[in-house]
């Protein structure tokens, strides 16, 4: 096979990637706190804090120099900016570092450089983040929508994201309603047409970080952040005002009416993604038995 067939990176570093990004930024928090433990206390500074080409030489920079390329082609923007941000935030320690040694007043400039640039660079991280827990799921060609893969990765992602910020991981399973007798009364073309455009409202409706995919067969899932049970019914209730507002028009003008029932769970902190798939799941019986075109959610 030819170089240029293979893909950039095998499924394993995409699955990894997430975590050696978080990885990278705990690396420069301990590079700060290094470099401020030899400006307070006078340790003796170390090769990646002074010399012109430290940012080649802290941790961070080691892995991702020679990282760096096959980065690029996936995303070049995010990696210009972090390469750039990341090389004047050392420029500008430097500059501050040199000053404290030499005992003149450094130039504010420099300070707010450091600080710019140690900003830009949490950004792009985060970035660049986003983009390998989404890459990490293949997509179905039905829809467009990702498949399972990679979910594993975008649940723990999401829990930490969430115990961060203090919002909730909430797992939605969302099954469109008598699917059966879609395909029974207009055919499987017509059935799977309605697919794409139940995913269509779906994918319309969300927000930077909820993550959609087709779960299976009739079955999407949403994965996504939110700051309290209120919020999350919400989403919910937006996505069934949603598909009940817009039936499918069909071939001979017909509109077809849709509707979906979705079951709900808060992930809790030491949830397994199954777990909280598997409460997601009951609650999703309850609103079939309910008679369905509803939001239910688990019971803790
Ligand atoms: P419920 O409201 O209880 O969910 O009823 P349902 O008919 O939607 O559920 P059931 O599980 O009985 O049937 C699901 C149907 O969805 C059967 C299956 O053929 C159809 N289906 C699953 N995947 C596809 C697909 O990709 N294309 C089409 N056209 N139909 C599909
Ligand atoms: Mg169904
Ligand atoms: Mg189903």
């Amino acid at each position: 096979m030819p170089d240029t067939d293979k893909p950039l990176f095998s499924a394993e570093e995409i699955s990894e990637m997430p975590h050696r990004l978080d990885e990278a930024m705990q690396w420069h928090l301990a590079w700060s706190q290094r470099l401020l433990r030899c400006a307070l206390l006078g340790e003796p500074p170390a090769e990646d804090m002074l010399q012109t080409n430290a940012h080649e030489l802290c941790e961070f920079g080691r892995w991702f120099v020679p990282t760096s390329e096959r980065l690029s082609k996936l995303e070049p923007v995010c990696v210009h900016n972090l390469d750039s941000a990341h090389s004047n935030m050392h420029r500008a320690v430097r500059e501050l570092y040199l000053a404290a040694l030499e005992g003149r007043q450094a130039d504010s400039y420099w300070f707010e450089a450091f600080e710019l640039n140690q900003a830009a660079m949490v950004h792009e991280l985060a970035l660049l983040k986003e983009q390998f827990v989404r890459s990490g799921a293949q997509s179905d060609p039905l829809t467009g929508l990702p498949l399972r893969h990679g979910l594993h990765t975008l649940f723990a992602v999401r829990q930490t994201d969430a115990e961060r910020n203090g919002n909730g991981v909430f797992v939605a399973l969302i099954d469109a309603d008598n699917f059966k007798k879609i395909n029974d009364s207009h055919g499987h073309a017509v059935g799977d047409a309605a697919l794409v455009h139940l995913a269509r409202l779906l994918k319309s409706a969300l927000r930077g970080n909820d993550h959609l995919l087709r779960y299976g067969g009739e079955e999407f899932m949403l994965v996504f952040l939110g700051v309290d049970d209120e919020a999350a019914a919400n989403v919910a209730e937006r996505l069934l005002d949603l598909v009940r507002a817009n039936p499918m028009l069909l071939p001979d003008g017909q509109a077809l009416p849709l509707t979906i029932s979705v079951g709900m769970t808060r992930a809790l902190p030491h949830d397994s993604l199954e777990s909280a798939i598997r409460r997601a799941d009951v609650a999703l019986y309850q609103a079939k038995r309910f008679g369905r075109n509803r939001l239910e959610w688990a019971l803790d």
